[in-house]
């Protein structure tokens, strides 16, 4: 839908009367058309929330260098009301911009991810925002060219300050949050340049932005307001990754062992997280699945809400793998079936699996609703080494008497899984032959 409403908006544009030379669009549609189909192609599936951020920052900047352009055109000869969201539109712009590029340097690892904070960082953002809001004001009382050039500059600066003493963990509902601001900015530009498309769309994205981040918010235990003042960053850095789970024992199994287990169990809950979509096991993962379900045991997926790296993630993988949607179950339905479970087949899933959000307070993830994985008879993790997840704790899961560790590629060892089920559980010509890549 956006594409064909992309489509749309620079036909139109192209049509328009205004237009004295095409030869410069050209030229800026091509780089741009180059840079988003590299970034298309090139970047993976699991880079989805830096690919996000760069895109709201482009829009943003695209909204406010119109209402920059249109400021210096039409400034003396502006309404009260259009010269107001015309300074809406190039304060949010500009913010975002550079707010946006801030997330996606932190998610990059360009930046620091941890947040950085300084005495009394609250106060003088709001200072800033206090100047800019007042600069604004005074530009729709009295049009000022070098005053403009100040609001602009008080935006960029308030973007990097309002995101940078955010912490990694929460770039993405921050991310969120800037698409809802390049929504919104999108809005106003739309009251200055009187195209209702633009006012529809931009209110649109406005709000399914703002609704997203707090959803998020929800679903990783965040209050929106620590995430909006960076109250999240302190914990980053206070759990780390200890590297104590290195010494402590885990039970190591190979694949046999597992196929034999997994052979023998009436229930089985496979649990996908991140660690799935780096290794696109997916297609894999299903094809064992089938293999149980041949051999008469009841398989589901149980899905988080923040599994992976966007909303809907696993989802959208486990759709791609044409698993059924009646073997996917959503957390807060499966979680009581845990204990009735044989077999918790965790696949690179972490921190969505981690007591410690329920028992330690001082976590980082505390209170985070999790998967009741724990419960089960016996736990199986497929992960390639003890890592911790994306909130750097450690996970207390790995060091239970239950809990055998299947070291290795996410996809690899589902591969010999499979291999090493009997063969009444695999059909010839469905076994697994490849190990793609190794
Ligand atoms: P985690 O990030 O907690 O853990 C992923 C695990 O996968 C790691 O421990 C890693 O361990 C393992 N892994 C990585 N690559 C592979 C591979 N190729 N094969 C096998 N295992 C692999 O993921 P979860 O899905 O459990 O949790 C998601 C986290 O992301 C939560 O903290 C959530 O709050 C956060 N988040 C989610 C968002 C969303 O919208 N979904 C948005 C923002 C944040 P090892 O390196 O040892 O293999």
């Amino acid at each position: 839908m956006a594409t064909v409403g992309m489509v749309l908006a620079v036909a139109g544009t192209l049509i328009q009367r205004e237009i004295v030379d095409y030869r410069p669009i050209l030229i800026a549609a091509a780089i741009g058309a180059m840079i988003g189909g590299s970034m298309a192609i090139f970047m993976p599936m699991t880079k989805m929330p830096e690919r996000i951020a760069l895109s709201h920052a482009f829009g943003a900047l695209a909204a406010g260098l119109v209402g920059t352009a249109e400021y210096y055109a039409l400034s003396t000869s502006l309404s009260t009301f259009t010269a107001a969201a015309l300074m809406f539109e190039v304060l949010l712009g500009f913010l975002t911009f550079t707010g946006s590029l801030m997330a996606f340097g932190k998610l990059q690892g360009i930046l620091p991810s941890r947040p950085s904070v300084f005495p009394g960082q609250n106060m003088v953002n709001l200072a800033l925002f206090t100047a800019a809001v007042l600069t604004a004001v005074r530009l729709i009382l009295a049009p000022t060219s070098w005053l403009f050039l100040v609001l602009i500059s008080l935006s960029l600066v308030f973007g990097v300050l309002l995101v940078v003493p955010i912490g990694g963990a929460d770039m993405p509902t921050v991310i969120s949050l800037l698409n809802s601001y390049a929504g919104l900015s999108g809005a106003a530009m739309g009251f200055v340049l009187g195209n209702k498309a633009l006012i529809i769309a931009g209110a649109l994205d406005g709000a399914s932005g703002f609704l997203l981040s707090i959803i998020m918010s929800r679903a990783m235990n965040r209050s929106f307001r620590n995430v909006l003042f960076g109250a999240f960053g302190q914990v980053d850095v206070a759990a780390g990754a200890t590297g104590e789970s290195e010494q402590r024992p885990v039970h190591a199994a190979a694949p046999d062992e597992a196929a034999m287990l997994l052979e023998s169990a009436q229930d089985v809950i496979i649990v996908p997280g991140y660690g799935m979509a780096v290794a696109q096991a997916q297609h894999r993962i299903k094809e064992l699945a089938d293999a149980l379900v041949r051999n008469g045991t009841q398989v589901r997926y149980a899905i988080h809400p923040v599994a992976g790296r966007m909303p809907g993630h696993m989802n959208v993988l486990l759709a791609e793998a044409d698993v059924p949607y009646d073997q996917i179950v959503d957390m807060d339905e499966i979680n009581r079936d845990f204990a009735q479970t044989d077999v918790a087949l965790v696949i690179g899933a972490n921190d969505v699996t981690n007591p410690a959000a329920r028992t330690q307070t001082d976590s980082p993830i505390y209170g985070m609703p999790i998967l009741d994985v724990s419960a089960a008879r016996t736990i199986m993790v497929i992960k390639r080494g003890m890592s911790p997840g994306f909130s750097g704790v450690e996970n207390e899961l790995y060091h239970l008497d239950k809990t055998l560790m299947l070291f290795g590629d996410a996809k690899n060892v589902a591969t010999d899984v499979l291999r090493e089920l009997p063969r009444t559980t695999t059909p010839v010509g469905a076994r697994p032959t490849d190990r793609t890549d190794e």
